[in-house]
């Protein structure tokens, strides 16, 4: 079966985005507009792989991320940030904080569902990359 995906993402446009790419090549994605709301889901029903938003409303995605590897345990799933941080050492310091990766915004629509699938294990991937629409 193919991933659940959570986006935690306050921006609109970016959130519609990155919902839209995955939804096109067969994942199923739920959304989430800050850090509160991202722990409120994953206690609802926990999904296969988190994309966090770092600056967000309410909870940042730092604190959301701790909380929810706490709410999590011992099951772990990937959780990657997604943020604009470009300076140097942000990556490092993003890994330090538990997140599994790091894919900087703005995102690239043509790369990014691929660049997603880099983070989840072979049964989660939706029919091996169908093209994109
Ligand atoms: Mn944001």
């Amino acid at each position: 079966m193919a991933a659940r995906i959570l986006v935690v993402e306050d921006n609109a446009a970016n959130q519609q985005l990155m919902a839209y790419l995955l939804k096109a090549f067969g994942y199923t994605v739920r959304t989430a507009a800050d850090g509160e709301e991202a722990v409120a889901a994953v206690a609802r029903d926990a999904p296969d792989l988190i994309l966090m938003d770092l600056h967000l409303p309410v909870m940042d995605g730092y604190q959301a991320t701790e909380k929810i590897r706490a709410l999590l345990q011992p099951k772990t799933i990937p959780i990657v940030a997604v943020t604009a941080f470009a300076m140097v050492g942000d990556r490092e310091r993003i890994l330090a904080r538990g997140f599994d990766g790091y894919i900087p915004k703005p995102i690239t629509p043509e790369s990014f569902v691929h660049t997603v699938e880099s983070y989840m294990s072979e049964p989660l991937l939706a029919g091996a990359t169908k093209a994109a629409p």
